[in-house]
């Protein structure tokens, strides 16, 4: 069997119980509703016959009947109704849990050529649609399949004429429905896609909600709306046009059988061999016998987009993190931040230009560096292949002699410590996003990583200290603020091994300095890589590496690159014209 189909039916296995009961119900709750025109048909037959009392008893008894079976049929439909959607609901939080786990491990280089909205659309909308596949699907196929069939072989039993030539408005019926299908599809295919514009824009303005007021740019987005809005408003009526064409059409088939079973119906009472009760049960399940075709688009539409979204999920799902643990991946322990590169190179995905080259790079633990160099020259990306964001191309890098592709990505990022110069915190309270980074923190701990971090006295004076709400992203905080966050985070992290990338590059003068003290204060005894366009907040660094095309052009101290006279030098100057 494909591996899909087989993963497709592997949801089902922890619902296996819950699934034959459902199916059982709808078994039993189509079977019932075929049980009512017989009935029906019954108690017809009786009151034609003479014997009026005797019909009088009948129907109570029948009456009788049909109220037990309307409390069984009502019994099934709700297991059907409730337990089977709840079972589809399950299913979709296994898979939506399984992607979300998923997406936590993929990596860097995966989400760098991904659009979030898309992901997201994946986790919510496409399995949805899923688990309605999963409910409805069998359930349907077996209450249509039994009604059809069921009736069939009734009417068959009573007039076999007269089925037939019920029958042979069916082929036509079918072909109508499916034309109409694909016109369907199409229709929502594109109305799909016309919400999925909507909603891209919608995230994309409310996300630069900011730029657009401060451009003064409102009534320029209010018209590209429009647009969009416009458009996905006429596929929406193309949509609907074809929906009535074929509902109204489909009617005008089930007029035309009831119309054919009343003059063949009627005139073979005439000639007797057909009586009433007869006609009246053929009338009766006339429904029965088209339902599963009228229902033939929503089925095919069901199963289609089911299938769609499940293949979108398997397609992300099949996609395998480009970095994780070797097999024989080791715990780092006491570690003493000894890092070390060895003949690196380095390019991004797909991108034959190299970045880095046969770097090599002797860092000792306790070593204050700082790497600098032109912007876009490779610093942070050389930086990012310490804790594995990337793996090396060629070469390898070290951490104590261990080269970080043996080393478990946990215990190896949970031992480098980064602060950049954008901050990413999460909506939530400054008290949350300190214990970040480390979940099981007390609040003693996390108030002693916030003084570290020169951040206790600007906390507290917030509205609600610690517990204040910092919005999404941190939005209403000050960009020293959430640096001096990001830094209490790292404190309480506490690792051997840091990396500054550019940390107080986007502040001002005034929160720079409060910035660099808390730096420094984390940097204490422990590895520190220092990256800084400011060349300023990197000269008392012990040694500085110069990072230029041609890969480490120089090393030294600041003194010692200053009177080299080569590319430090010139930067440094360059500074101090700026
Ligand atoms: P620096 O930090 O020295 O300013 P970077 O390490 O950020 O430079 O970038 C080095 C080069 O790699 C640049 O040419 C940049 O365009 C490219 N680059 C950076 N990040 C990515 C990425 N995620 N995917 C592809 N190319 C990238
Ligand atoms: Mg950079």
């Amino acid at each position: 069997m494909n591996n899909r189909i087989k993963k497709f039916l592997s949801y089902y296995k922890p619902y296996l119980r819950l699934f034959y009961t459902v199916m059982a119900c709808a078994l039993v709750g189509s079977a019932i509703a075929l049980l009512y025109p017989l009935l029906t048909r019954y108690i017809t037959k009786n009151i034609l016959t003479n014997d009026l009392s005797n019909a009088l008893n009948q129907i109570y008894i029948v009456c009788g009947i049909m109220l037990v079976l309307v409390v069984l049929q009502n019994l099934c439909q709700f297991v059907v109704d409730y337990h089977g959607h709840k079972m589809g609901a399950m299913m979709e939080s296994d898979m939506r849990r399984e992607l979300f786990e998923h997406y936590q491990k993929l990596s860097f280089n995966f989400y760098d050529t991904q659009k979030i909205g898309q992901l997201m659309s994946r986790v919510t909308n496409d399995l949805f649609l899923l688990s309605e596949l999963y409910h409805h699907g069998p359930e349907d196929y077996m209450k249509y399949f039994i009604k059809f069939v069921g009736s069939f072989v009734i009417l068959f039993f009573i007039n076999a004429k007269l089925t037939l030539a019920i029958f042979c408005f069916l082929p036509f019926m079918a072909v109508f429905a499916l034309y109409f299908n694909k016109k369907l599809n199409i229709a929502l295919r594109r109305n799909k896609d016309r919400i999925a514009d909507i909603n891209a824009q919608v995230e994309d303005n409310l996300s630069g909600i900011r730029v657009v007021q401060s451009f003064g740019n409102e009534n320029f987005e209010v018209e590209k709306f429009n647009y969009e809005n416009n458009r996905f408003l006429e596929s929406r009526k193309n949509g609907y046009k074809s929906e009535a064409y074929f509902y109204t059409r489909m009617d005008t088939f089930i007029q035309l059988i009831t119309i054919t079973v009343i003059v063949f119906g009627s005139i073979n009472i005439v000639h007797a061999s057909l009586d009433l009760a007869d006609m009246i049960t053929f009338l009766l399940y006339i429904a029965y016998l088209i339902e599963p075709i009228q229902k033939l688009t929503h089925v095919t539409t069901q199963f289609q987009d089911g299938i769609t979204g499940f293949d979108r999920f398997m397609e992300m799902l099949e996609i395998e993190p480009s970095i994780k643990d070797s097999s024989n991946a080791m715990e780092l322990k006491n570690v003493q931040g000894d890092v070390k590169f060895k003949n690196v190179g380095f390019s991004y995905n797909g991108n034959n230009q190299s970045v880095l080259n046969n770097i090599s790079l002797d860092i000792n633990s306790g070593d204050y560096i700082a790497l600098v160099g032109p912007s876009g020259i490779g610093k942070t990306t050389l930086c990012s292949l310490i804790p594995r964001f990337y793996d090396v191309n060629e070469g390898e890098i070290l951490i104590d002699g261990v080269n970080v592709k043996d080393i478990s990505l946990h215990s190896l990022r949970r031992n480098i410590g980064i602060v950049q110069q954008d901050v990413y915190l999460f909506a939530g309270t400054v008290l949350e996003n300190i214990r970040y980074g480390k979940p099981e923190a007390t609040n003693e701990e996390i108030i002693e990583a916030a003084k570290n971090a020169n951040a206790h006295d600007f906390i507290i004076a917030l509205p609600n200290g610690y517990e204040t709400d910092i919005g999404q992203r941190g939005v209403k905080l000050s960009g020293g603020q959430k640096q001096r966050l990001s830094i209490a985070r790292v404190f309480l992290k506490n690792p051997p091994v840091l990396i500054f990338d550019e940390a107080t590059s986007a502040l001002d003068n005034e929160s720079e300095k409060i910035v660099k003290d808390s730096l420094e204060a984390l940097a204490k005894n422990r590895t520190t890589i220092v990256i800084a366009h400011r060349l300023s907040t990197i000269r008392n660094a012990e040694r500085i590496i110069v990072l230029t095309d041609d890969g480490i052009s120089e090393e030294g101290t600041h003194e010692e690159l200053l009177s080299l006279d080569r590319t430090y030098a010139q930067l440094y100057n360059m500074q101090f014209v700026i």
